[in-house]
C-alpha cells in the first residue's frame, strides 16, 4: 500500500521514467518504466559461464566461448545485465557524453537486482568502480562507474573502494580500437595504490560496458598481482 504522504507527492508531481520520461501510473521505485524494460534485451542462458557472453542459439547449453577457452582470464565471473544493442546503447550514451548522472539511479537498480548464484551480493568485501584517467574525469566532470558503483555499494552495504584502483596511463578511446589494439592500448593504464586494502578481499568490479573486456582483464590482472582474492565483474551491457 502506498502512504498517503507518497500518494500526495505523486499526484504533484506524477513519477516519471528516468529514462524515456514517459509519466507512470504508479512510482515504481526509481526501476525503469514496463516499455523501457520491455526494449532491454536481457542477457541469460545459454552463455560463456567465465566471461557471460550470450550465444545465438538457444537450444545450446552453456560453454566456454573461444576467447575464454585460447586467453588467461584474470576475473573469475563477468556477467552484464543486457545486450549493447537498441536502446541501451542509447541510454549509455546519454548517461556518459550527455551529462545525464540522473541516470545513474534507475541504471544502478539494474544492476543491483541482478540475480547469479556466481555473484552473490554479500560475498563481496569491496566494490570498485574502473577508474577513470583524471584528464577525462575533468573532461567529463563525473566517472560513471564510480556513480553506478557507488549506488550499488549502498543498496547492498557493501564497502565502497574508489581510491585503491588508480588510472595513471592516459589512453585512446578504447571504442576507436581492434581488439588486440584495445589490449595493447590498456596494458600498464592501472596501479594499484595502498594495497593493503584489496588483500584477501573478494572484489566486484562496476562498469558500464564490456566490449572486448581488455579494460576489466587488465583491472582484474593487477588486483590480483596486488593479492586481491578474486575478481569478478559486473557491467550494464555487453558487446555480444
Ligand atoms: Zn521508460
Ligand atoms: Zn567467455
Amino acid at each position: 500500500m502506498m502512504s498517503f504522504s507518497r500518494a500526495l507527492v505523486n499526484f504533484i508531481f506524477p513519477p516519471k521514467c528516468l529514462l524515456c520520461g514517459q509519466t507512470l501510473e504508479d512510482a515504481l521505485d526509481d526501476r525503469p518504466c514496463p516499455c523501457c524494460l520491455s526494449q532491454i534485451k536481457f542477457l541469460s542462458h545459454p552463455r560463456c559461464p567465465r566471461c557471460g557472453l550470450g550465444f545465438v542459439t538457444p537450444a545450446e547449453d552453456d560453454h566456454l566461448c573461444s576467447g575464454c577457452i585460447t586467453a588467461e582470464r584474470f576475473f573469475t565471473t563477468a556477467r552484464a545485465i543486457g545486450s549493447y544493442e537498441g536502446l541501451m546503447v542509447e541510454i549509455i550514451s546519454r548517461f556518459k557524453y550527455q551529462g545525464a548522472s540522473r541516470l545513474a539511479k534507475p541504471l544502478s537498480t539494474l544492476l543491483s537486482e541482478y540475480k547469479d548464484p556466481e555473484l552473490p551480493f554479500p560475498e563481496f568485501d569491496l566494490i570498485l568502480p574502473v577508474p577513470l584517467h583524471p584528464q577525462r574525469l575533468r573532461k567529463r566532470g563525473f566517472n560513471q562507474s564510480l556513480l553506478l558503483a557507488r549506488r550499488v555499494s549502498r543498496q547492498h552495504s557493501i564497502a565502497l573502494d574508489f581510491k585503491s584502483l588508480q588510472r595513471i596511463r592516459h589512453t585512446q578511446p578504447q571504442t576507436e580500437l581492434s581488439g588486440a589494439e584495445r589490449q595493447k592500448n590498456i596494458h600498464g593504464a592501472f596501479e594499484i595504490r595502498n594495497s593493503f586494502v584489496i588483500e584477501g578481499k573478494r572484489l566486484l568490479l562496476i562498469d558500464d560496458v564490456f566490449t572486448t573486456g581488455a579494460t576489466v582483464q587488465e583491472c582484474s590482472k593487477v588486483l590480483l598481482k596486488a593479492g586481491a582474492k578474486r575478481v569478478d565483474v559486473l557491467t550494464l551491457a555487453r558487446v555480444l
